[in-house]
């Protein structure tokens, strides 16, 4: 059998995994922050007829502007933001990939900070830009201090930045942001894939965009809009980044039935959005009954919850599997991450909780 090593495969890939959450039907599925709520029946009709009247064009190429898609997305952001200014793909990967395309590759570095999301460093392996992992405080907290450190550090052509942050889940101050803006040499991306479960007075990087072109902001509708198999997401952005990645990306990259589909949700967007305050109140009754039960539990902003199982994690992980309750290790020793979906998952969730505890008792 062929494997890997018999191919002339790119030095810097060899023994490398590609990203790999689990994929196991179960009944309690809390690994990947997908919304756990259906598409509404009304939305699913309209995006029905939507994709339906592009199937008899699809001879034809679609918009590879995607500029009624884009027109839609700048009014659905608000803070005055114009179609020029925002830009789509499939899924914010895509954009974040054509961002390194644009901004990094070899040669040039990357900045992140760990924990963080487990993509940004893969998009740098792929796009053959240097990673640096940058760290965080004990508490998974970065001070603009040390965030500036960091940067002042490593002079890193892009600096990801996550807010709400996955895997700990709460968002950043504003400061850090604007300090890490001052002192950046190139490109700072700020990942807002779950901007929509922020707690209340957790302002949006979107307003800090006026006057400082090296800053995206990257969002998806594969979460709050419970639109992750529909694979769009975007960046709103100055109009020259925009261009810029317009030299990287692929002639037609967003499928017509995909531009059609995502308009048709997002002029649903209430309809979708509806689920996001009921996901709240499950992420919160995850925080307060990990707590209850003497569990450290970071803040959460986000549609899921990290938390200390102290000792090896994947213990709890197998045991909470076995009762059909699929959470995520992210690899970080000690914790665990579980999505915050419906009532009855998160009922699943902790009385799986409840029986792994009394096995360590
Ligand atoms: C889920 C997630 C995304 C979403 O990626 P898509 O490609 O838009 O589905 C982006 N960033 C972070 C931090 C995420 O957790």
């Amino acid at each position: 059998m062929t494997t890997l090593d018999d191919l002339p495969l790119r030095d810097d890939l060899r023994g490398r995994s590609p990203y790999g959450a689990p994929q196991v039907e179960v009944p309690v599925r809390l690994n990947t922050n997908e919304n756990s709520y259906p598409v509404p029946e009304s939305v699913v009709a309209a995006v029905g007829r939507a994709v339906q009247a592009e199937l008899r064009d699809l001879n034809r190429y679609p918009d590879r502007e995607a500029a009624a898609l884009r027109a839609d997305l700048a009014e659905y952001l608000g803070h005055g933001l114009r179609a020029e200014q925002v830009w789509a793909a499939n899924g914010s990967n895509e954009i974040q990939q054509q961002l390194l395309q644009a901004f990094g590759g070899p040669g040039r570095t990357a900045l992140g900070f760990t924990p963080g999301y487990s993509m940004h460093p893969l998009l740098a392996l792929g796009t053959g830009t240097t990673w640096v992992d940058g760290r965080r405080g004990a508490d998974f907290g970065l001070t603009a201090e040390h965030a500036v450190a960091q940067v002042r550090e490593h002079r890193p052509d892009v600096v990801f930045l996550c807010s709400p942050n996955n895997p700990t889940g709460t968002a950043l101050e504003p400061a850090v942001i604007t300090a890490v803006l001052a002192e950046a040499p190139g490109m700072v991306v700020i990942d807002e894939a779950y901007a929509e479960f922020a707690r209340p007075g957790t302002p949006s990087a979107l307003s800090v965009l006026p006057g400082h072109p090296r800053l995206v902001v990257t969002r998806t509708m594969s979460k709050a809009f419970a639109f992750a198999g529909g694979r769009l997401g975007y960046l709103a952005a100055d109009p020259a980044v925009v261009a810029a990645v317009h030299l990287v990306r692929l002639p037609y990259h967003l499928s017509a039935l995909t531009q059609a589909a995502a308009r048709a949700a997002l002029a649903h967007r209430d309809t979708l959005l509806a689920t996001v305050e009921a996901i709240k109140q499950e992420r919160d009754r995850i925080v307060a009954e990990l707590r209850r039960r003497g569990l450290t539990v970071a803040a959460s902003d986000a549609n899921f919850v990290l938390f200390e199982t102290g000792g090896d994690q994947r213990e709890p992980w197998r045991i909470l599997l076995e009762r059909g309750v699929l959470i995520r290790d992210v690899g970080l020793a000690g914790w665990l991450r579980v999505t915050a979906g419906t009532p009855a998952e998160t009922d699943a969730f902790l009385s799986a909780i409840d029986a792994w505890l009394e096995r360590k008792a």
